[in-house]
């Protein structure tokens, strides 16, 4: 049974984040229990996009310096880094590290920016799939810690610690892979492959959850204000607590396949943490997106599926006034199903499969998601027979 830390942080204030972040890691025994002296360490954030810290859709730059502060006392060979949502390059990742703000880190701390890019193929030997491509960054530190974001996410409801290990995968080829998960099941299965694969390099997860963001998540959401900061060895345990702060956590696709799998409990008394203490911190009206109708057919034939997809969840709509034709969602589009016409982004409804990953990268938040006729009907139905 792995433990799991939570420290209240009221802000990104460096000496409240410091506090907190020394405060989990000491709950857990100390950074000596996990990072020998000397180790190259890998910190693998949560940078989805190029976006500001004040957007909360990436990993807070004073979280990671709090660590780093930490960390340096063990060793000074750290690197921090991430594959973006988009390609993975020179270019593009230090256009991400600036706006990420990730810069800070470099100029205040001992720790470096990952530049290399290059990846190789590691034998996963998986559920779902049996090689991957894995960034150097990853393959190349002798310990690695994961710390991601508390978000929403519209394809997969949430992520946290599980999910952020996507972005071991380098670039265009995570778009490629939605491609061929289409299904969420698929797709959870794979995040559980990538963890599992991992799991021997990382010695610790944590969760940057002072400020997380809810609705349309990982990019396009708000900012709510949760006011904590969360570690453990177990990333579904983490994940577990982490969702309990604002919803249950087994409504969640990916913990519940991790269940399925045995890779986590819902006897809550499995895991090393109180959850009586979560009663006065729970986050009330949080906006979770409705993943709840596709995870009722995780286990369902594909054709039910494919039928729950097209009319349980939400459709893409693009918002001309908004859309400036960049074309990065054509770009990112595993379906084929968007062009740019007339400088504005165009649909093809027949192809899409609804991955959301044009909403999760499009700069100016022009990609909306449409409730469908019989989304609205069934919701109002379940809602009114919950009441
Ligand atoms: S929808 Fe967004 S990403 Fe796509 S072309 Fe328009 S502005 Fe660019
Ligand atoms: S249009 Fe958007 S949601 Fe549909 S397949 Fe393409 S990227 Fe995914």
């Amino acid at each position: 049974m792995s433990k799991v830390a939570m420290s209240a942080c009221a802000d990104y204030q460096p000496q409240n984040v410091q506090t907190a972040v020394s405060d989990v890691l000491l709950q857990l025994g100390g950074l000596q229990n996990f990072v020998k002296p000397d180790q190259k360490v890998f910190i693998k954030v949560n940078l989805v996009r190029e976006m500001s810290p004040d957007k909360q859709g990436t990993t807070h730059p004073e979280a990671v310096i709090a660590l780093v502060n930490e960390l340096s006392k063990i060793t000074q060979n750290i690197i921090v880094g991430d594959s973006c949502g988009g390609m993975y390059t020179k270019g593009v990742m230090n256009v991400v590290y600036n706006k990420c703000k990730m810069t800070e880190i470099a100029n205040r701390t001992c720790a470096k920016l990952n530049d290399d890019f290059d990846f190789q193929t590691v034998e996963l030997n998986g559920k779902s799939l049996q090689k991957c491509e894995i960034i150097n960054a990853f393959t190349s530190a002798d310990v690695v810690i994961n710390f991601t974001k508390l978000k929403t996410h519209s394809f997969a409801g949430y992520t946290g610690a599980v999910k952020n290990l996507y972005g071991l995968i380098p670039g265009l080829l995570k778009v490629e892979l939605h491609s061929r998960f289409p299904d969420l099941g698929d797709f959870c299965n794979l995040l559980c492959d990538i963890e599992q694969y991992a799991k021997s390099k990382i010695v610790l997860h944590m969760i940057d959850g002072v400020i997380g963001m809810e609705g349309a998540g990982p990019t396009n959401g708000k900012p709510k204000f949760i006011g904590q900061i969360l570690a453990s060895s177990n990333p579904y345990e983490l994940d577990v607590v982490a969702v309990s702060l604002f919803g249950k956590p087994f409504d969640m696709p990916l913990l519940q396949v991790a269940k399925e799998r045995g890779l986590v409990s819902d006897d809550l008394d499995t895991i090393d943490f109180d959850f009586a203490t979560l009663a006065d911190k729970f986050v009330d009206n949080f906006d979770i997106p409705e993943v709840t109708s596709a995870n009722t057919f995780l286990n369902m034939p594909k054709w039910v599926k494919k039928l729950a997809k097209k009319y349980l969840t939400k459709k893409v709509k693009i918002d001309k006034n908004r859309c400036r034709g960049c074309g990065k969602c054509v770009t990112h589009c595993p379906a084929e199903a968007l062009q740019v016409v007339d400088k504005k982004a165009k649909l093809k409804q027949s192809k899409c499969i609804r991955c959301y990953c044009c909403q999760e990268l499009c700069p100016f938040d022009a990609v909306q998601l449409k409730k469908t006729f019989m989304y609205r009907v069934l919701h109002t139905f379940s809602h009114t027979k919950k009441k």
